[in-house]
């Protein structure tokens, strides 16, 4: 049976929006789209949902970086009376040490999943979702949500970090649902070993695994990376009992020090690449690896902005990611995507912003084939927008990535189906 939905806009991402458009569907696959009048003309049989006047009909966004776990970290820092804002990147980090050390393992289960809801209802299709605590990834056996899940690990012990491999390798041959993929997820090169860093490499080359790095964040990083020195050797290292572990000068910038590593490869989900040059970008985009940028997260860190301009002429394939809620105010792309268009003002255009948040974002994430864009035999994923004041056709980029779009999400479907999500009393999504 088909099913015939009608809005008032229709934006393919793939193709030209169309006014008065309509989307067919058939067992879960998008099989015909165009205008209203053509396609209720070729499926007169099908079933008709009109989602009215006001409606955007739009593939969902992809959240290609994000820790769900933390969703709860407002909370929990507030709770230990961390209050203010931190200071600087390294002073951020502890406070997550610290926080993240004084709860019972137990809550990050109820964190995920009311960060997987907050996704939802913000019109995310898919995620690329870093998760630590690993018992935590039940929480997805029953989730909507496609994507990767990327199991972290860090660490500089050669037994303990032999110890983490194994049980990594255990877990990374489960099958979750089906939809979400397990991958692996470094964290950075300032607190994995390199040796650590190549096990992992080719551990995850071997058995096919996809892998996400955060890499090039901070001033901080680079300073780390070519002296062993700054403040990730002199505050981060002794609270975390690494002071005896400092490893010699690596003499490298994050991005060739990641290449000789073996990890700037194409399915390496590069995270933030703020502190990159134009000579990098080019060697990103010969690796074909794409990079995740999170504009809120760095402006909350103080570390700058992506050298956009430099990834563009490279060609390399950039995506949108809300990081976590312990370094930004929502995990709605939606919001992610309003903040870009301020932040990287005409350097990218509405279009270039919107298809970082789906199509790249779904390439980011191996879905590019399914998900991210409207065309026959890619799946019926979609979500719908009730809008007070459409603006005309040739303003709709541009009112799609202005604020207040969160708030206008309505409905979402995965694989045709309606996704049906239900908050938990007070937990704010927008
Ligand atoms: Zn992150």
């Amino acid at each position: 049976m088909d099913t015939l939905y009608l809005a008032r806009y229709l934006v393919p991402i793939s193709g030209v929006s169309l006014e008065g458009g309509a989307l067919v569907v058939r067992h879960g696959q998008i099989v015909d789209l165009g205008s209203k009048k053509a396609m209720t003309a070729a499926h007169p049989r099908a079933a008709v949902v009109d989602f009215g006047d006001d409606s955007v009909l739009l593939p969902p966004l992809v959240n290609a970086h994000t820790h769900l776990e933390l969703t709860h970290f407002p909370q929990w820092a507030a709770q230990r009376g961390e209050h203010s804002a931190p200071s600087d990147f390294i002073d951020w980090i502890l406070r997550i040490i610290r926080v993240k050390r004084a709860l019972a393992p137990d809550l990050f289960a109820a964190s995920l999943r009311d960060g997987i809801r907050a996704c939802l209802a913000a019109g995310t299709g898919a995620v690329g979702d870093i998760l630590s605590w690993l018992p935590a990834r039940d929480q997805y056996r029953n989730a909507p949500l496609y994507g990767r899940l990327y199991l972290e690990t860090l660490g500089l012990d050669p037994a303990g970090n032999r110890q983490m491999l194994r049980g990594l390798g255990k877990i990374s041959d489960e099958c979750l649902a089906g939809r979400l993929r397990l991958g692996l997820a470094p964290h950075s090169p300032y607190n994995l070993s390199g040796e650590y860093l190549e096990s992992l490499f080719d551990y995850a080359r071997r058995h096919g695994l996809p892998l996400s790095t955060h890499l090039a964040e901070s001033a901080a990083e680079v300073e780390f990376l070519l002296g062993s020195k700054g403040p990730i050797a002199e505050r981060l290292y002794p609270l975390v009992g690494w002071r005896d572990m400092l490893p010699p000068p690596a003499r490298r910038r994050p991005v060739p020090y990641l290449a000789e590593r073996g990890g700037l490869v194409a399915d390496n989900l590069l995270v933030h690449g703020v502190q990159v040059d134009a000579d990098e970008c080019r060697a990103i985009a010969r690796a074909g690896a794409s990079v995740v940028l999170c504009p809120r997260s760095n402006r909350h860190l103080g570390v700058g902005l992506a050298p956009v301009e430099s990834y563009r002429k490279a060609g390399v394939n950039l995506a949108l990611g809300t990081d976590s809620l312990a370094s930004n105010d929502s995990l709605s792309v939606w919001d992610e995507l309003a903040f870009a268009r301020r932040a990287f003002s005409g350097r990218l255009a509405p279009r270039e912003l919107l298809c970082m948040a789906t199509c790249n974002g779904a390439r980011a994430l191996g879905l590019g084939a399914d998900m991210g864009g409207f065309a026959p035999r890619m799946g019926a994923h979609f979500q719908v927008l009730r809008c007070a004041a459409l603006p005309s056709l040739g303003e709709l980029d541009e009112f799609l990535v202005s604020p207040g779009r969160t708030a206008e999400v309505r409905a979402l479907y995965l694989a045709g189906r309606e996704v049906h999500f239900a908050l938990d009393p007070g937990m704010k999504v927008c």
